[in-house]
């Protein structure tokens, strides 16, 4: 493609490599053209220690795609905001909800676009799911979001640091479909996280929230189960009972298999920046983020024993 928009990505972790680089190679919109990372580079890209450096060198970058953790990605998308530069954030979009409300302020300010990703939310089955459930009456929601933390996040510092969510940060995969798919809003009635004596964030969570018309939703996060992974939401309602397993892969409707398909999760998130771009508009969407922050602001703290990776 002749006008693909050059892209610096920053922050080459387990994300990077996995979906962001190869989504890349697929999405004809971009072309990856500068990596800022302090300790890797990749052949034939220029490459650059922070992303102070690459934007100083690259003035051709039109996009910035952040694949670092949430502590610290305030400045990094601030600066890129500030070179005029278009932005994308792996989700969670920011350690906080209020510095996110505040580079969705820069980004408008400077006329770019910010894109706050929820690549959960592009799974396959999600739609189907919001369109079932448009017109129903939720009667009980169900979710059930764990999965082993050794095999998923092994060595990981910052996920149990002040600011990396925990096991919010896979939890909040699963607060970002409901958000997406409930025809209702959602919001926290209590909350009970469960804190390894070493760690600042919680290793469990169950969560107790309400539709605004009154639906429960029970919330179960663990990061302790070994064995078969389980990424379910299961909606009961007037009509339809909808279950969406595997993280919004597959869609079940009464029962019966509706919808399985391949992970495309990444490769729509970045057609969807450039489309985003294209359009001139922001698409940032703090619901899930706010609901993790409320829960830690009623959530009761229990200590369980120390976490050793
Ligand atoms: P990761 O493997 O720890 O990689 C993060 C990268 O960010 C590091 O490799 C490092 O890259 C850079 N970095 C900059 N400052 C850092 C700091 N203070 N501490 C650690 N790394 C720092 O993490 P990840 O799993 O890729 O997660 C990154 C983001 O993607 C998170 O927001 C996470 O929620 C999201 N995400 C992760 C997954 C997953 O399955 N892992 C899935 C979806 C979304 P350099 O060494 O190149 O500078």
């Amino acid at each position: 493609m002749t006008h693909a928009i050059p892209l610096g990505l920053v922050g080459l972790g387990t994300i990077a490599r996995n979906q962001h680089l190869p989504s890349l190679e697929d999405v004809p919109a971009f072309r990856l053209a500068a990596i800022a990372s302090r300790n890797a580079s990749l052949d034939g890209l220029p490459g650059y220690a922070d992303i102070d450096a690459m934007l100083a060198a690259e003035p051709d970058l039109g996009a910035v795609s952040l694949c670092t953790p949430p502590q610290g990605r305030f400045a990094q998308a601030a600066a890129a905001l500030r070179a005029g530069k278009h932005v994308m954030l792996e989700k969670p979009p920011g350690a906080s909800v209020s510095e996110v409300m505040a580079l969705d302020r820069l980004a408008q300010a400077q006329g770019v676009t910010l894109f706050a990703t929820w690549h959960s939310r592009e799974a396959a089955a999600v739609e189907e799911a919001r369109a079932l459930l448009a017109g129903a009456t939720i009667r009980r929601v169900r979710i059930d979001w764990k999965e082993d933390v050794r095999h998923w996040h092994p060595g990981q510092q910052w996920i149990w640091q002040a600011g990396g969510l925990g096991v919010f940060d896979p939890g909040i995969n699963a607060l970002s479909i409901l958000t997406r798919i409930l025809p209702d809003p959602v919001f926290p009635l209590s909350a009970l996280l469960e804190v390894p004596e070493n760690c600042q964030a919680p290793i469990a969570a169950r969560l107790s929230l309400q539709t605004s018309r009154g639906a429960p939703v029970e919330a179960e996060f663990d990061w302790r189960q070994t064995g078969p992974q389980t990424w379910d939401i299961h909606v009961e309602t007037d009509g339809p009972e909808v279950l969406l397993r595997e993280g919004g892969a597959k869609l079940f409707v009464d029962g019966a298999a509706r919808i399985s398909a391949e992970d495309r999760e990444y490769r729509r998130l970045y057609a969807r920046f450039a489309e985003l771009i294209a359009a001139g508009q922001r698409d940032v969407d703090l619901a899930p983020l706010q609901l993790v922050a409320d829960a830690f602001l009623l959530g009761e703290r229990q200590m369980t024993e120390p976490f050793h990776d």
